[in-house]
This record gives C-alpha cells, sequence and structure tokens, in this order.
C-alpha cells in the first residue's frame, strides 16, 4: 500500500515542471544528469517520499462481493426451497422447528462465505502474481547503471527509458532521441506522440501537450530517453487518477461458464421434475397425498443441485496457478489455467525462448578475410585465427586487417549494452546481441567507453525488429561525422555501394555483394546469428537526426557470426509437443538459415522443409497463407505484424494457438492468440500487459510443462464433476423410486446436504489435486468449445448414477423389510432403514472417488501414494459419517438412527458394490481397445 507523499520540494507543489528547463528541474531536484543521486540521498528520499505505489482503487465492496454469491441461481433454489420446508414444518397440526430450513439457510450461507473467500483470494492471489511482474527500471544512482523496482524510484532519480518500457513515474526529459509515447492511459489518445525535451511550455498546456515531460503508466513505443523523476506514487498524474488504472479482471473461465449454464440445466431439470412428481402423484393418489409430495420434490431438488461443486472448481484453478508459478510459468488471467490444455499450435520466438539468449562472437568475415574466434561466455578474453595465419593474437588481427579494426569500431559505437564485472563474472546489461559485440571488441582491445568518450554519439535510429538495423552518427576524432550501421546482412548490404578492403574504399561490385551474401549464408547455416556493418563518413551534421537519405552510399566493412546455443531442454521439450498433438512453430527475426539449422537441430523442423520468410509472407493473400499455414514449421525474417496474420490464419484453421512475444509491437498478435504468451525476462512491459501467461525464465520448455499442468487441470477438473454430478443422479432416482415402491421419502433434506457438501465435497477436492496421468501428452488437445458432457462423460455420470441407484434400491428394499422384521427393542422406526440408505449412499461415493483416479487403471496399479489426500478424504468421511450414526447430537440433528453392527455391514457390503462395479467397468474398456487394436 502506498505511503502518502509528500512534495519533493516547494516548487514541485506548483505541478509545473513543464516550464521549467531540464537544467532547472535538476537543480531543483538536486540532482545529476550523469551521477543520479547517492544511495544516501535515495534512502532519505524514500523515506520522505515512500514507495512509488498508487493505492489500489476499491473494486467490489466486501459486501458487494458477499451478496454477489446468492446470485446463484442453484442458492437461489435453495433457498426458496428453505422457504418452503419452513412454513410446511410451521403449518403442522403439531408445529416443528423448521430444522431443514434452518439447514439448508445455514449451509447456503457457509457457501456464500466460501464463496466469497475463495474470490476474494483469487483476486489477492492474481494482484500478487501481477505485483511479481511489475516493471523494472533502469535509473543511474551514484554514477553507475542499475535496475531497479519501479516501487523503488524516488524524485531526482534519473531514469533510462527505451522502447518497450512503461514509463514509471513522471519525469521531465533531460535527452531524448527519436522518443514516442504512447500516453492512453493518460489522454485516452491511441496514437504515439513524439517528444522533444529542449521544448519549454506554457503553463497552462494541458497534459497532451507537456512534449517535454513524460508520465507514469505511459509506453514508449520507440525511441529512448534519459529522464529526472519529479513525482512518484500518488503525486503523479495517474495517481490523482489511479482509478482508471484498475483493469481488475473478474472473467469468467470458459468452464465457469459451462458451470453457470450447468447450474441454469440442473435448476430448470429439477423444477420440471418437481412438477412432474407432485402431478403423477396427485393423479394416482389424490390430493390428500399432497404434502408428502411436495416433501419428495423439495428433497429432489436439494439433491440435484451440486452444492460443493463451484467450490471445488474455484479451488482447483486456483491451486492450478500456483503449480504454474512453481514451473516458472505465471497466469496473468485465469482462463489461461484451463484453456493452455487445449493448445493444439505453439509459435515461438527463437532467441531467448528456443536458444539461451547468451551470444559468443564465433566469425568474423571481410573482404577478404575470415576470421575464428574463441572464447566462453563474456568475459574478454579469447583468439582470433586469421585463415592462413598462425597468429591467433587478437591484435595482430587489429594491426594488420583496417577492416576488422573498422569493425570492432563500428560495434562499439552501434551499441547500447555495458559489459561489466561483478563478484568476478562479467555480466551484460542491455540486448546480449550488442554485448557479444561488446566482448568481441573487448576481445580486440577496443576499449569501448573509452571510444564512445573520445567519440561521442550525436544520432541514432535505434534497433527495431521491423528495419532490423540500427545507426548512429557519431562525432569524428580528427572533424567530421561518422554514420555507422549494423543490422540484417542483406538489409545492411542494400544500404552499401562501396566496400572496405584493407584502408582503402571501392565501389562494391555485383560479385563482391553475391560474396558477401555467400559469407552470410556459411555462417548462418551453421547456427549462427549474423549481423552486418557498414559505415559512411559525413561532413556535414543533418540538421534533424539521421535520415534514409544518410544511411545510404554505405561502406561495407564485414559480418559477424554469434553462437547462440539452443536450450538444452528444448529439444525433449519439442518431442513432448509432439506426441501430445501439439505443433511447434518457430518465428523468428533471425536469417532462414540460421533459424532452419536451430530449428532442424530441436526436431522443430527436417532438413527438407520450407522456411517461409517475412518477404514471401508479405506477397501471400489470407487464402495462400491459410493454404500453407499448417504445413510452415519456420518463419524467418519476420516483422511483428507477421505474427499477427500467422496468428489468424492458424485461427482460420481452427488452431487453438499460443503465441510468445516480447517487443511493443507484438502486443497485437499476443492479445490475438488465444493464449498469448510474454517473456518474463527480456519482455517489454507491453508486451507483458498484453499477455495471458509470463514465462519467468522466457523458456520454450516452460511452455510445455504449463500446457500439461493445464491438461491435469482439465482432466481433473472433469473427473470430479463426473464423480459430484454421478452421486447426484443416483440420490434423485433413489428418491423417485421410493413413493412409486410405497416407501416414504428415503432421505431428509439435511442429509441430502450433507452428501453433496461433506461426503462429496470432501474427495472431489481430493480428487482435484491428483496428478498427471500417465498418458496426459499423448493424447490429442481436447476442444476448447467442447460441451462439458463431451468424451462421454454424460453418459458415464448417468451409468454410475443408475448404478449407484440400483445398489441403494436394493439395499432399501432389503432394509425395510429386515428393520419391520427386527424391529429395534419391539418398536419399528423407519429411520432405521433410511439411515442405511443415507449411509450407503455415502460410503458406495467413497469407493467411488477410489476407483475414479485414474480412467484406465486399476486403483491396485495406482501408486496409493501420489495422492495420499484421497485416502485421507475418503477415511475422514467415514468418520464423520459414523459421528453423524453414533454420536447423538449429530444423530438427533440430522435424524438418523442407530444401527447394529450388521446393519452397518451389510450398508458397507452394498457400497463395496459401487467399487467393484467401476473397477469392472475399467477391464471392459480395456479389454475393448484391446480387440480394436488386434
Ligand atoms: P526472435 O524473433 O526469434 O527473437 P530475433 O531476436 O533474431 O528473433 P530480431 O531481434 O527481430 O529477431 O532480429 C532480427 C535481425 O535483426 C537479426 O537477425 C539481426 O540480423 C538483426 N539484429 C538483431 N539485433 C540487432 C541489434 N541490436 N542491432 C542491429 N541489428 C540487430
Amino acid at each position: 500500500m502506498a505511503i502518502e507523499t509528500k512534495d519533493v520540494t516547494p516548487a514541485s507543489s506548483i505541478a509545473r515542471w513543464h516550464t521549467f528547463s531540464a537544467e532547472e528541474v535538476l537543480d531543483l531536484l538536486e540532482s545529476d544528469p550523469n551521477q543520479g543521486i547517492t544511495n544516501q540521498e535515495v534512502s532519505a528520499r524514500f523515506e520522505r517520499y515512500g514507495a512509488n505505489e498508487l493505492i489500489e482503487k476499491a473494486g467490489r465492496s466486501s459486501l458487494r462481493i458477499f451478496i454477489d454469491q446468492f446470485t446463484n441461481i442453484m442458492l437461489v433454489m435453495l433457498m426458496a426451497v428453505a422457504v418452503v420446508s419452513a412454513i410446511l414444518a410451521l403449518t403442522k397440526p403439531i408445529p416443528e422447528f423448521p430444522k431443514d430450513a434452518v439447514a439448508i439457510f445455514s449451509i447456503v450461507l457457509l457457501n456464500g462465505i466460501l464463496g466469497y473467500m475463495q474470490e476474494t483470494n483469487a483476486e489477492k492471489a492474481l494482484a500478487a502474481l501481477k505485483r511479481m511482474s511489475s516493471p523494472k527500471v533502469r535509473v543511474i544512482r551514484n554514477g553507475n547503471i542499475s535496475e531497479i523496482n519501479g516501487k523503488e524510484l524516488v524524485p531526482g532519480d534519473i531514469m533510462l527509458l527505451e522502447a518497450g518500457v512503461q514509463v514509471a513515474a513522471d519525469g521531465r526529459l533531460l535527452e531524448e532521441q527519436n522518443l514516442q509515447v504512447r500516453e492512453s492511459a493518460l489522454t485516452g489518445e491511441a496514437e504515439a506522440v513524439s517528444k522533444d525535451a529542449k521544448l519549454l511550455l506554457e503553463e497552462d498546456a494541458s497534459l497532451g501537450d507537456r512534449l517535454n515531460c513524460v508520465y507514469q503508466g505511459t509506453e514508449v513505443v520507440q525511441g529512448r530517453a534519459k529522464v529526472v523523476v519529479t513525482k512518484t506514487g500518488m503525486l503523479t498524474e495517474l495517481g490523482k487518477i489511479a482509478t482508471l488504472l484498475q483493469d481488475v479482471e473478474n472473467e469468467d473461465t470458459p468452464l465457469q461458464q459451462r458451470m453457470t449454464q450447468l447450474g441454469n440445466v440442473l435448476v430448470s431439470g429439477s423444477l420440471v421434475l418437481v412438477a412432474l412428481v407432485v402431478i403423477v402423484g396427485v393423479i394416482s393418489k389424490g390430493t390428500g397425498a399432497f404434502g408428502e409430495l411436495l416433501e419428495t420434490s423439495l428433497s429432489m431438488a436439494v439433491a440435484v443441485v451440486p452444492e460443493g461443486l463451484p467450490a471445488v472448481v474455484t479451488v482447483t484453478l486456483a491451486l492450478g496457478t500456483q503449480r504454474m508459478v512453481k514451473r516458472n510459468a505465471l497466469i496473468r488471467r485465469l482462463p489461461a489455467v484451463e484453456t493452455l490444455g487445449s493448445v493444439t499450435t505453439i509459435c515461438s520466438d527463437k532467441t531467448g525462448t528456443l536458444t539461451q539468449n547468451k551470444m559468443v562472437v564465433q566469425g568474423i568475415r571481410t573482404g577478404l578475410h575470415s576470421l575464428q574466434v574463441t572464447g566462453h561466455g563474456y568475459a574478454p578474453t579469447g583468439e582470433f585465427s586469421i585463415l592462413g595465419s598462425s597468429n591467433t593474437d587478437p591484435a595482430f588481427a587489429v594491426n594488420n586487417i583496417p577492416e576488422v579494426q573498422q569493425l570492432l569500431m563500428a560495434c562499439v559505437f552501434c551499441n547500447d549494452a555495458i559489459l561489466q564485472q561483478k563478484n568476478g563474472e562479467w555480466i551484460i546489461i542491455g540486448d546480449p546481441t550488442e554485448g557479444a559485440l561488446l566482448v568481441l571488441a573487448a576481445k580486440g582491445g577496443c576499449e569501448a567507453s573509452e571510444w564512445q568518450h573520445r567519440m561521442p554519439r550525436i544520432f541514432e535510429v535505434p534497433f527495431s525488429s521491423e528495419r532490423k538495423r540500427m545507426s548512429v552518427l557519431v562525432q569524428g576524432e580528427y572533424g567530421g561525422h561518422v554514420l555507422f550501421c549494423k543490422g540484417s546482412p542483406e538489409l545492411t548490404l542494400e544500404c552499401c555501394t562501396h566496400i572496405q578492403i584493407g584502408d582503402q574504399i571501392h565501389e562494391l561490385s555485383g560479385e563482391q555483394r553475391q560474396h558477401v551474401l555467400a559469407q552470410n549464408n556459411e555462417l548462418a547455416s551453421r547456427g549462427l546469428r549474423v549481423l552486418g556493418f557498414a559505415y559512411r563518413n559525413l561532413n556535414e551534421l543533418p540538421e534533424d537526426g539521421i535520415t534514409i537519405n544518410d544511411e545510404s552510399n554505405l561502406t561495407w566493412v564485414g559480418l559477424v557470426g554469434m553462437f547462440d546455443a539452443p536450450r538444452p531442454e528444448v529439444r525433449e521439450a519439442v518431442k513432448r509437443c509432439r506426441e501430445a498433438g501439439i505443433r511447434p512453430v518457430m518465428i523468428t527475426g533471425d536469417h532462414q538459415l540460421t533459424a532452419k539449422a536451430i530449428a532442424v537441430d530441436l526436431g522443430i523442423a527436417r532438413e527438407g522443409d520450407h522456411v517461409l520468410t517475412g518477404r514471401e509472407l508479405e506477397k501471400m493473400s489470407a487464402a495462400d497463407l491459410d493454404h500453407e499455414v499448417n504445413q510452415v514449421n519456420v518463419y524467418a525474417r519476420v516483422s511483428p505484424e507477421h505474427k499477427l496474420r500467422i496468428v489468424q490464419s492458424l485461427q482460420r484453421q481452427h488452431q487453438f494457438v499460443a503465441m510468445t512475444g516480447d517487443g511493443v509491437n507484438d502486443a497485437p498478435a499476443l492479445k490475438q492468440a488465444d493464449i498469448g504468451i510474454a517473456m518474463g525476462i527480456t519482455g517489454t512491459d507491453v508486451s507483458k500487459e498484453a499477455s495471458d501467461m509470463i514465462l519467468l525464465d522466457d523458456n520454450f520448455a516452460t511452455i510445455v510443462a504449463a500446457t500439461e499442468e493445464g491438461r491435469v487441470v482439465y482432466t481433473n477438473i472433469r473427473r470430479f464433476i463426473k464423480y459430484i454430478l454421478g452421486s447426484n443422479i443416483g440420490e434423485v432416482i433413489t428418491i423417485a423410486a421410493a413413493p412409486l415402491m410405497g416407501l416414504t421419502v428415503p432421505l431428509l433434506p439435511l442429509q441430502i446436504l450433507w452428501m453433496n457438501l461433506v461426503t462429496d465435497g470432501l474427495p472431489a477436492l481430493a480428487l482435484a489435486v491428483e496428478p498427471a496421468e500417465p498418458n496426459v501428452m499423448q493424447t490429442p488437445p481436447v476442444d476448447p468449445r467442447e460441451n462439458i458432457f463431451a468424451r462421454g462423460m454424460g453418459m458415464y455420470m448417468v451409468r454410475i448414477g443408475i448404478m449407484l441407484a440400483i445398489i441403494t434400491i436394493a439395499m432399501m428394499v432389503w432394509a425395510e423389510g429386515y428393520t419391520t422384521t427386527h424391529t429395534f427393542g419391539g418398536t419399528y422406526a423407519p429411520e432405521r432403514w433410511t439411515t442405511m440408505v443415507f449411509t450407503t449412499l455415502c460410503i458406495a461415493q467413497m469407493g467411488h472417488a477410489i476407483a475414479i483416479r485414474s480412467n484406465t487403471q486399476l486403483t491396485i496399479e495406482l501408486n496409493p501414494m501420489t495422492n495420499l489426500y484421497v485416502w485421507g478424504s475418503v477415511i475422514m468421511t467415514t468418520v464423520l459419517q459414523m459421528v453423524l450414526i453414533y454420536v447423538e447430537p449429530f444423530r438427533v440433528f440430522f435424524g438418523t438412527h442407530l444401527l447394529t453392527a450388521t446393519e452397518l455391514a451389510v450398508c458397507f457390503g452394498f457400497s463395496t458394490l459401487m467399487f467393484v462395479w467401476i473397477e469392472l467397468e475399467k477391464l471392459v474398456i480395456r479389454w475393448w481397445m484391446w480387440q480394436r487394436q488386434s
């Protein structure tokens, strides 16, 4: 929770930072653009102004959430039953205490409280999950660049912004390059606005016009900037309208929607049943039997409602999200938990997801030379072996091959990464591709900070996945300016008209172009990520930054190929995907040969497979793409907008698509995908916001693990629905059969509630944590639109319900006869046989719970230790049932009767038949499947 923040300085209270120059703002905030503020000052300001947090808007009030629980149609029906039952009890010739009504009301209340607790817990859990994915911010403090949690920002901090980040506090721009910010969270304006640090604005400039400031909650879509933080927490513009930000999602999962539908079906079905029982009864027995018939129908209405089901579903989903987090998948939208199980195609980025994103340069190619580079990780030590020379000293290569020297300079200038040694280990802050280039330069003795200081950067066009290149303009060491460009070799080469050979610059011939492209293919087909480098001397400084014109007539320097090893666990994950009927697809911005080499290595594609490139895709119509999309496993050189087309096309082919993304421009594809997946480590805030799930470790194998969890969740939900509804059907048939056989209603509403909530509810909860069946990833994905009763589930419930009813009715007939002839102390008490019916139904369900743990394996084949909860719940429920019979106050309250040992044994005996029946069914199914196979 945010602490109410005080103002920064007296000046800040005026809230017109946009009217001051950057220098004035820095003065007022006592900060330095290059050093930031000191750590002591950070602590002091944090103490004084509190955390940079927004006070959460109150969502639905607690009372509202509580009341909402009672709008569930099944609870409404139960309340109606309670009212009728109370009237019946109070209007009897000798009025009785309306025990059933009170019990039903209490249970409705209990259900409401439970639902309330679950709903608030689920909201808290989701809020906590969202906090885990809260944005990180790059700041300069104490003269060092570091990454901190957005909450730790204080006024005066120097914040570094780049494309894809969400601005974490309000600030005044100190400098910026092509900065474009989408401020829709504040202004409602969807178009991104260009910012300018140099502007000075009038005091009355509206929020949308304050182009020299940035505001919390807005998104950087392009460029970069250095900003001094002016306001944090609730003092920010967003804080003032904090309530707008809260997009607490209360979406029902498809399953919850199906549950609501199920509730509607059950309630309307039971109303029809009640009407039928009353009408048929009155016709055959006359109006005198009306009271008794009404009681029967009330019991039936209670029996049909699975009172415990909604709670079990919510708990299962919550547990599912927890298990997924343990496997590094953070769920942002609850529906993803179960829908993950339906995924048929996983479209994954290459870099960082299928590979480790730890780049090491292995090869350099210039017009005349081929060099191999050695070294490990980011340590700046290694050898440069030149083809045809035995000298492997990097200094030798740099001194003797001018192109190599120029290339290393380009690596240093066209770079925003930082190479640092931390606790004895070399690490990279920033893009690993650029990090690898800094390491390469350092191996060759080219010190980045020194050169960047000697030849400062004036303009830049940052890297973007669309342009696939980056250009910078630096001050020449001896006057003039140099433009360096690095990027995808083909595209960079297109901007070149010359080539450097030795220290000469020649016109680039067609042959040389072909040679460069062949070099590129040679490196790429080894699975290397290849970057091309070029430069141009400019005598005149362009006025408004680098233009396309400046990026032409470049001089080609050479190529760098870096290795990014595939993640070792991905190969196995790809195999599991295939077994599970899920097709893994690689979508990458990288070169087709690089993509293919890695895809073949990982088993995503085969040697002869066609790789579809962004260029080819561009020329294809939607229909053409639809035709190909089910065959193509690798897309290369694609831009983010192509991803959207691919998802849409797959969806038109009825695929259920999970799609990964990390950049700002991936957001539309992530939103469009059935499961949008953002990268936890390298992903931009914008992509995370658009996603359903975040991979905390950026790893493809995690998607597969989450998919497996999704399948387990869905299977378990189906399992306990079968279990609970099978029992309800059994109860209803038993109750309806009794009057037909001339017997009274065998179950009191109170006893039915007990069964539905306790003796069905507890084992159902235990079934919710049943581990994965061994074949969970060997079956095809389920159709997300599939009906809840699909794949034999409806038939199973009816079959089990009928079986349960047959066992119970047989038992009822025997018990009624037995208790009539064997009276208890000379008196006949109908409660004796109804207690036996009640007990048989409960205990038979215990056998059902044990047997339903697996659909295919016999109970003796299952390891009992894999779900001790089921055994625990069965023992506990049986003990509780005994308490209801043998402990007097409970016996009185629940209207049961003492049972003799024989009677209890008979109940257990009949109940066992249920277990035996289900096990027999499994054997028959096995036999049938074996017959079909042979
Ligand atoms: P994926 O989409 O699988 O993550 P990717 O990371 O290779 O693939 P992009 O980041 O869009 O895709 O890169 C596309 C191409 O742009 C690369 O193959 C490389 O040639 C070039 N490139 C990548 N990073 C940079 C960079 N920082 N500066 C210049 N060019 C780059």
